[in-house]
């Protein structure tokens, strides 16, 4: 079944009030397993809200119109769906009543006033029609049932809308449409976005149910599978074999599957397990892969100390960067990081180190290294591995991008330890 969306209101069009209703309801539609191929925005106006609706109404199912329901001259909505359906408005006297009870108690506070006559506008509803109850106002919802479609009226105030779907439309609608969405995001670092879906285009092409989607976001490329089923057991039947393609193909990378864990909780979760503590030496960044890290409740068993070595004294006192280093390659240097995170360790006395140094801008940077240059160590159990990179951006994004990449550094250097250690005999720690 499709749905579609017309939010109605001319503060929208000029960007006066951001739609908030339309993605909630596209969200909750999505969760319906409803199909939205079309939304609209359009202003207080009878001919174009009549037009619009008119288009939803012939290639939709479900309609749906948010705004406009109010007692002013230009709350038109269903005035307007009254019209394309040829229906009278007719007056509906469970909404009197409610529309009564309402503004009596809201007139408590405004001794003298009575209620307006504009505000009996609210209980009229096209012949026919059912009216929803609101219960945070005075403007009921509207479900209209016309052949084989079905329109439905929301008051635009979102303390309003949002109760009244949950408790009212979404029942309705999933009795019309019993089939479910389900999605399951594998989550994978280390590998840019157009990389991953040229891995994948077979599938992405493929694939109908479950369909398969990339999404990047920093340092992170994120892999939706979506499947529509008759309840929740069947969809994560056709996800699961997509899902274990995906893991066959990305392996390591994919660093989680659940949809609330970080980065940075994959990347603690992945030090304790294994028993191991961690330190960060930071330049460029100036804490932020610390506090990245901090941000994740129990990183105090992984994480007994960072180091912010901004000037090249830091570097030399806390964490013993030569000064030939310093001098004969700078501090923006591959030998610099490497000496950074391996005098870290040391200092910290941690099983690894990641240390950040590179050129945020907006001054600053060389022919050789310009602006966005970043060179990120870690040192793992006495083996360094310093990775140059070259970030586009603002200042704020190229050390948000060098926090993300030195996590997928750790992570890497401690996959591979596993690897090397599986390959040779040895066990890790925890082990
Ligand atoms: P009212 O009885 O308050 O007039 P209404 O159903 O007529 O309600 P509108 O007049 O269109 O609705 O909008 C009332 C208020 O609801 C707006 O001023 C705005 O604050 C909020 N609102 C309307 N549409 C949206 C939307 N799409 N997203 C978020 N908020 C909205
Ligand atoms: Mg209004």
């Amino acid at each position: 079944m499709t749905a579609e969306l017309i939010c109605v209101g001319t503060e929208l069009l000029l960007g006066n009030i951001v739609n908030t209703n339309g993605a909630y309801i596209a969200q909750k539609c999505a969760d319906l397993g409803l199909s939205m191929y079309y939304q609209s925005v359009v202003g207080d106006n009878m001919r174009r809200l009549c037009k619009c609706f008119r288009a939803a109404l012939k290639r939709s199912d479900v309609v749906i119109l948010c705004g406009g329901l109010g007692p002013t001259q230009d709350d038109l909505t269903k005035e307007a769906v009254a019209r394309v359906l040829k229906r009278e408005l007719v007056e509906d006297k469970k909404s009197r009543r409610h529309i009564e009870k309402f503004m009596k108690q809201y007139l408590r506070n405004t001794p003298g006033k009575a209620i307006t006559q504009n505000n009996w506008k609210q209980a009229l509803i096209p012949e026919g029609a059912i009216a929803v109850e609101n219960d945070n106002g005075t403007a009921p919802g509207i479900i209209v049932e016309e052949g084989e479609k079905t329109i439905i009226l929301l008051p635009g105030p979102p303390g309003e809308l949002i109760p009244m779907f949950e408790s009212r439309i979404y029942p309705y609608l999933h009795k019309k449409q019993p089939e479910i969405i389900s999605s399951r995001t594998l989550k994978i670092c280390g590998v840019g976005e157009s990389q991953a879906e040229t891995d994948i285009q077979d599938l992405i092409q493929k694939q109908k149910n479950p369909t398969v989607a990339t999404y990047a976001k920093p340092g992170e490329v994120h892999i939706r599978v979506t499947a529509k089923a008759a309840d929740e057991e069947t969809a994560q039947q056709l996800i699961e074999p997509v899902a274990e393609e995906l893991r066959k193909r990305f392996q390591g990378s994919v660093y989680t599957e659940e949809e609330d864990k970080t980065l940075e909780m994959a990347a603690v979760e992945l030090l304790r397990e294994r028993g191991l503590t961690v330190t960060t030496v930071e330049s460029c960044t100036g804490g932020a892969l610390s506090a990245r890290l901090v941000d994740v409740p129990g990183a105090s068993e992984v994480l007994k100390q960072g180091f912010i070595t901004y000037s090249d004294k830091a570097k030399k006192k806390l964490v013993h960067v030569k000064k030939g280093t310093l001098k004969n390659h700078g501090a923006v240097s591959r030998k610099c990081a490497k000496e950074m995170a391996e005098g870290g360790a040391a200092a910290a006395g941690a099983d690894a180190a990641l240390s950040v140094t590179g050129f945020a801008g907006p001054e600053g940077g060389t022919e050789e290294y310009p602006v966005g240059t970043v060179f990120i160590g870690c040192c793992f159990k006495g083996k360094t591995k310093v990775k140059e990179c070259h970030f586009n951006g603002d200042r704020s994004s190229v050390r948000e991008q060098a926090v993300v990449n030195a996590l997928v550094l750790l992570r890497k250097c401690i996959l591979e330890g596993d690897e090397t250690g599986r390959l040779t005999g040895a066990s890790s720690s925890s082990e």
